[in-house]
C-alpha cells in the first residue's frame, strides 16, 4: 500500500511505535497472557500503567505539588460543564476564540454569570483578541489554547490577574506550560495523546470544595481524585496507549523537543503557503497555530480546490480537507506528525502549482 500521510484533525496521528506497542498489548498485555482489552482495571498490571502514566504526565509538564492528574471519559465536551460545576462560585470570564470556546461558554452559563471578555467572532475567529480586561472578581478566566477548527493558537500562557482554566485538547504536550497559572487544564486525548474516549484533567486540589452547590458524584472531581481515576471503569486500552505516547515524548526529549519540532514543521508549511501562488493562509500571522495549519486557494484559483484535494490524495495525503466553517484545507501537524510527511505535503503543493 502507498505510504499515507495522516493530517486528520482528530482522532489523529499517533506515533507508529505507540500503535505497534498497543497492537502487541491487544494480543498480550504486560505478559499476562491476556489482551489489554480484557483485563480488569483493578489488576495490578493495569494499576501499574495508570500509576506510571500519572507520574510521566506530571514529569513531562512539570506539574507542581498540589495538582492531580485524572483520566476520565466524556471528552473535552463534558469538561465544558464539569469545570464550572466544580469551580464557578458566581462569575467567570471566558475568552471566545472559536467554536469550542463558544460551546464552553454555553455550558458555563448553566452555573452563573459568564463575562465574555473578548471575541474574535467578528472576523470568523481568524485571530486571538488582545487588549481586553478581565474583571478581578471572577473565579477564573477560561481559554482555549489552540483553536483546532480555525487554526489559531495562544503560543504562551497569558498573564492575567485571575487563575485560568484551559481547554488544551489540541496542543497539550506541544509546549511547556506554566501550570501554576491554571486551576484546571483539560482535553480530549484524541488529538495528541491517545485514541478517542479518554479525557485528561489536571486539577488544582485546593481549588475544589469551594462552591455551594451539590455536585453529582460522577461530575465531582473530588470523586475521581479520591479513587485515582478508578471510581468507575476508565477507558483501559486508551490509558495504555496514552502511557506509550508519554514514554515516547520523554524518550524523544520531552515537551521542549515537541515544541521545537512543532515550530519547525509549521514554519516550513506556512512558508510554502505564503510562497505558493495558489494558496493563502486564513489567520493572522502572529496567531498561526503550530498544530492545525489552515489555508485556502487564492480567489483567482478557487475553482481548483477539489482538484488539489484529489491530486493530494493520489499522493497519499489524508485528512487535509478544511473544516466546513473555514473551507479550503487544514493540515493538522500534531506531535506524532513526522517532518517527512510535512515535506511530502509541501512537494505536493509545489507540484500542483507547476501544473497550474
Ligand atoms: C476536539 C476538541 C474538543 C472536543 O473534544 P471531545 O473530546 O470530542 O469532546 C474540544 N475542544 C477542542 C479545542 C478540541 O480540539
Amino acid at each position: 500500500m502507498m505510504k499515507k500521510h495522516n493530517f486528520y484533525a482528530g482522532p489523529s496521528i499517533l506515533p507508529q511505535e505507540v500503535i505497534a506497542a498497543t497492537a502487541d498489548a491487544v494480543k498480550n498485555f504486560s505478559n499476562t497472557g491476556l489482551s489489554v482489552l480484557e483485563v480488569s482495571h483493578r489488576s495490578k498490571e493495569f494499576q501499574a500503567v495508570v500509576d506510571e502514566a500519572v507520574v510521566l504526565f506530571k514529569e513531562l509538564l512539570q506539574i507542581p505539588e498540589g495538582y492531580s492528574v485524572l483520566f476520565l471519559g466524556g471528552g473535552a465536551s463534558s469538561q465544558f460543564c464539569m469545570a464550572p460545576y466544580n469551580l464557578m462560585k458566581g462569575k467567570t470570564a471566558y475568552l471566545n476564540t472559536g467554536a469550542w470556546a463558544t460551546k464552553a461558554i454555553k455550558e458555563a452559563k448553566f452555573f452563573g454569570e459568564v463575562v465574555e471578555v473578548a471575541s474574535s467572532k467578528d472576523k470568523n475567529f481568524t485571530y486571538i483578541p488582545t487588549g481586553y480586561t478581565v474583571p478581578s472578581d471572577v473565579d477564573y478566566l477560561h481559554v482555549t489554547t489552540n483553536n483546532t477548527i480555525y487554526g489559531t493558537e495562544l503560543h504562551q500562557d497569558l498573564d492575567v490577574n485571575v487563575p485560568m482554566v484551559a481547554d488544551m485538547s489540541s496542543d497539550i504536550f506541544s509546549r511547556p506550560i506554566d501550570i501554576k497559572k491554571y486551576v484546571c487544564i483539560y482535553g480530549g486525548a484524541q488529538k495528541n495523546l491517545a485514541p478517542a474516549g479518554l479525557t485528561f484533567v489536571i486539577i488544582k486540589d485546593d481549588a475544589l470544595g469551594q462552591v455551594d452547590r451539590a455536585i453529582p458524584t460522577m461530575l465531582d472531581y473530588r470523586t475521581h481524585i479520591k479513587k485515582g481515576s478508578m471510581f468507575n471503569t476508565p477507558p483501559v486500552m486508551n490509558i495504555f496507549t496514552a502511557l506509550e505516547t508519554l514514554r515516547w515524548i520523554k524518550k524523544i526529549g520531552g515537551v521542549a523537543e515537541m515544541q521545537r519540532r512543532a515550530k519547525e514543521k509549521a514554519a516550513l508549511l506556512y512558508a510554502e503557503v505564503d510562497r505558493n501562488k495558489l494558496f493563502k493562509g486564513t489567520v493572522e500571522k502572529k496567531d498561526r497555530s503550530y498544530m492545525n495549519i489552515c489555508f485556502v486557494m487564492e480567489e483567482k484559483y478557487a475553482a481548483l480546490e477539489n482538484a488539489f484535494l484529489e491530486f493530494a490524495s493520489l499522493k497519499g495525503m489524508v485528512g487535509i480537507k478544511g473544516h466546513r466553517s473555514v473551507g479550503g484545507f487544514r493540515a493538522s501537524c500534531y506531535n506524532a506528525m513526522p517532518l517527512e510527511s510535512v515535506k511530502a505535503l509541501i512537494e505536493c503543493m509545489k507540484a500542483f502549482e507547476a501544473k497550474n
